[in-house]
């Protein structure tokens, strides 16, 4: 649609070469290698590691993050150009990765030059696959109200307690945990440790049976007073939430980046169908009220990108991403899921079928309305910010 508008007039938002580049790569691998076995990693619900070691080799695993530890330097704007065309193949595997470049920023940004270099390499190229703990069953959208303890020993901590819903815990060997070293003190004693795999006491307890994503792994943690050695704090005693904030702050972007590919995903699907379905003598693409679903569709995902693509670029120049990732993860996650039941919609009976990928991504798509702070939770921080602004004057 944009190329068409394009024919008069330059378009402003237009990639740049190199930047074209890096979308067509990741596009053209993902359809190769991911888009034929999803559905049967959906069907199996399994995490096949063997993907991300593919998605490592070309850059992926650390594709935003400087070189200096292994990264591929190429910014904010870039990861998600890429994640959008992961999601469109593979919303799990999306999500996946983006769990595990969120895991490397509290390091990149908290971490001492000791942590920076002992995590980094190994994330980034991806050998350590890497988690991010907050979610507890007592702390979900408030999340200062974890109760995971870290009690003070010689050299270090004892963790106890337990995590859930963690993407990649079930096998990451990087976990970015968050912990209270005193349950009285609320938020100014929640602290973020590196828990690493063969931590003792720290064991993977199960996971969850998801309704969609049901190629990547959501694992409940158990911490049975778990040894982590004082080198493995990120920061100060009482950081904690404030690493979590950040990295949360700059993830939920890709997040955003992968709604955009899933829905596009299931416009596309729906308008192919719609072309060679016929009923009534005709192809049902011909009728106003579906074409009413595609434009919406379509102007729905080209708000989300546009959206999307701001708060990249204002996260690249460093600046202030609160409102706009929150917007942008908010938008994008809503129109996945309307457009993907839209699309189920257009399949008429076929879409209810699990023969057909509409079915699964719509479900694919109802997560990420709840997964990176809840789409509630990011209207309360959008509502907040517009206030406080009208409130200054
Ligand atoms: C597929 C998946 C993957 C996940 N991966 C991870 C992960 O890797 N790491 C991790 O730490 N967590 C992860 N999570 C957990 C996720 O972050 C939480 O589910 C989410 O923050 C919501 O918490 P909750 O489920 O406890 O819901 P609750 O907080 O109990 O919320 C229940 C409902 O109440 C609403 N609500 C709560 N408070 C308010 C309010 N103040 N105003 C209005 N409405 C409100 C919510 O919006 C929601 O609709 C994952 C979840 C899913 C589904």
């Amino acid at each position: 649609m944009s190329a068409a508008v394009s024919v008069h007039r330059p378009d402003p938002f237009a990639l740049s070469p190199e930047e074209r580049q890096i979308r067509d790569t990741v596009r053209e691998f993902a359809q190769r290698e991911l888009a034929p076995t999803v559905a049967q990693r959906d069907e199996e619900e399994r995490y096949d590691r063997s993907l991300f070691e593919r998605m490592a080799s070309l850059g992926l695993t650390g594709l935003p993050y400087p070189e200096e530890f292994g990264g591929a330097g190429m910014g904010t704007f870039a990861w998600i150009l890429a994640c959008e065309e992961i999601a469109a193949a593979d919303m799990g595997m999306a999500i996946s990765l983006s769990v595990h470049i969120l895991a490397q920023l509290p390091i990149l940004v908290f971490g001492s030059a000791e942590q920076k270099q002992r995590f980094l390499p190994p994330m980034m190229a991806g050998r350590h696959l890497g988690a991010f703990a907050l979610t507890e069953p007592g702390a979900g959208s408030d999340a200062a109200a974890l109760a995971l303890l870290a009690e003070r020993t010689d050299g270090g901590y004892a963790l106890s307690g337990s995590k859930i819903w963690i993407t990649n815990g079930q096998e990451s060997e990087v976990t970015i945990v968050f912990a209270t070293v005193d349950r009285s003190r609320g938020r100014d004693a929640i602290t973020a440790f590196v828990v690493e795999r063969e931590t003792p006491g720290f064991r993977v307890a199960g996971h969850e049976r998801k309704m969609g994503i049901r190629d990547s792994v959501s694992a409940e943690l158990v911490f049975e007073r778990a040894l982590v050695p004082e080198a493995n704090r990120l920061g100060e005693e009482g950081d904690g939430l404030k690493v979590a904030l950040s990295a949360l702050g700059a993830g939920r972007i890709s997040i955003a980046a992968a709604c955009v590919g899933l829905a596009r995903s299931a416009m596309e699907h729906a308008g192919r169908y719609a072309l060679q379905r016929t009923q009534f003598g005709r192809a049902i693409a011909d009728q106003e009220m579906i074409q009413a679903m595609l434009a919406d569709a379509a102007t729905r995902v080209e708000a989300s990108r546009l959206l999307t693509w701001r708060a990249a670029r204002i996260r690249d120049a460093g600046g202030p991403i609160n409102a706009p990732s929150s917007m942008a993860k908010m938008f994008a996650s809503d129109t996945a899921m309307q457009v993907t039941t839209d699309a189920v919609q257009i399949y008429g009976g076929a879409g209810y079928s699990r023969d057909n990928p509409v079915e699964r991504l719509m479900r694919d798509a109802k997560g990420a309305q709840i997964y990176e702070g809840t789409n509630q939770i990011h209207r309360l921080i959008v509502a907040q910010q517009l206030l406080e602004a009208l409130r200054r004057g």
